[in-house]
């Protein structure tokens, strides 16, 4: 496929491949889809560009603020110290977007030179542009740096700090809906007036025994209408973590937007330019979530001995850590920026805005204290 005036289009051209994979395959499930339209090589949203800030397709919390990324680095400084402060840990960030938060953190840890002399820095990034944006970044880092495109390639056998912020919403979900039949699941396959355009369907058989052990238990018994999504990747990235956290110390942090509990509902989303788009229309041009089911996190969590701190929401979560302090101090430096940095608390904490929606939740090997932070959540 081309553009009107002739120059090819990679992101036309990956809904035609996918509409023809379709036409002769039959329907793919969401998560194949979200996964192609993410991740295609060619022509997938993040494989091929860098969507986050201000100009861009949406702006996460470290982009919002410094304070994100500064509070969580003291936070990190905590969990090092009560690991016993190893001379040697993996600090590693999965899905670091354009490594903000990142350079926050390390700024804000250089309070503990113990801590940056001991720590080995992974940024777990799949995709090659946003692996640049970050070496750009965090160019001026205090210490070296890697890269790996997944957690498992990242060498075991030391203590680990693990962050995650707007990870998980961006791994690829399942749905399955439930019929009077019992649960099917949702696929997407073509339109019947256009072969041309990508529509959700359904699969032709009834969903099997252990598709529908897949679903939060909660839900099994959600009544005819409901959908109810699952995450593949989820589980194997727990398996991944209990490897770790039950044979070294170490803690995992996931900051992410989703429910604290377990909840029905079509909750797939693409955003472009600030703006809520058809999540099948355009593949690779639009950012595709869906939110996060933390109850189901820290139940999978659990089941693999780990200890699970939250999931708590954002706002009393940063003001446990001390947000309230961090933005006056900032104020102190810089007075003539005092409304902007009142904005930007209110934005990553209030009610209204990030504080409420979304939570952060701590996995951590089952010897280590409670998390700070999380006492009261
Ligand atoms: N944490 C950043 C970016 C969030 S966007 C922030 O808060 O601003 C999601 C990030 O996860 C992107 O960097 C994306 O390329 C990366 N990502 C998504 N799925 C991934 C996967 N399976 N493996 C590695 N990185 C992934």
């Amino acid at each position: 496929m081309s553009d009107a005036d002739g120059a090819p289009s990679p992101a036309r051209d990956l809904g035609a491949r996918l509409a023809e994979r379709i036409a002769a395959e039959g329907p793919i499930s969401l998560a194949a889809f979200m996964s192609e339209a993410l991740f295609d090589p060619r022509a997938g949203y993040y494989a091929t560009r860098d969507p986050i800030g201000a100009g861009a397709d949406y702006v996460t919390a470290p982009e919002v603020s410094q304070m994100f990324g500064e509070l969580i680095g003291v936070w990190a400084v905590h969990c090092w110290r009560e690991m016993g402060e190893p001379d040697a840990f993996d600090l590693v960030e999965l899905g670091p977007g354009r490594g903000v938060m990142m350079a926050d953190l390390l700024r804000a840890a250089r309070i503990r030179p113990g801590f940056l002399a001991a720590a080995q820095v992974t940024l777990v990034e799949a995709s090659p542009a946003l692996q640049a944006v970050q070496a750009g970044v965090l160019a001026s880092a205090p210490i070296g740096l890697r890269w790996s495109v997944r957690l498992e390639t990242v060498a075991r056998g030391r203590p680990l700090i693990l962050i995650a912020n707007e990870f998980l919403d961006c791994l690829p979900v399942r749905q399955f809906v439930r019929l009077a039949d019992g649960w099917r699941e949702r696929l997407v396959g073509l339109a019947p007036e256009d072969a041309g355009r990508l529509a959700f369907t359904f699969a032709a058989a009834p969903a099997s025994s252990p598709e529908i052990a897949l679903l939060p238990e909660t839900l099994r018994e959600a009544p005819e209408g409901a959908i109810v999504e699952t995450r593949p990747g989820v589980g194997p990235l727990l398996d991944e973590l209990g490897r770790r956290l039950n044979a070294q110390p170490g803690r995992a942090l996931f900051v992410d937007y989703g429910p604290a509990e377990s909840e029905p509902g079509d909750t797939f989303q693409a955003i472009r330019a600030h703006a809520s788009k058809d999540p099948l229309g355009a593949p690779g041009e639009r950012d595709l979530t869906a939110r996060v089911d933390f109850a189901e996190l820290a139940r999978e969590a659990r089941s693999r001995g780990l200890a699970v701190a939250g999931p708590m929401a954002q706002g009393r979560w940063l003001a446990a850590l001390g947000l309230e302090a961090r933005a006056e101090a900032l104020i102190r430096a810089r007075p003539r920026s005092r409304s902007a940095i009142v904005a930007q608390a209110r934005r990553i904490a209030g009610p209204q805005t990030m504080g409420e929606l979304f939570k952060a939740l701590c996995v951590s090997s089952p010897s280590l204290p409670p998390p700070v932070g999380f006492a009261h959540g």
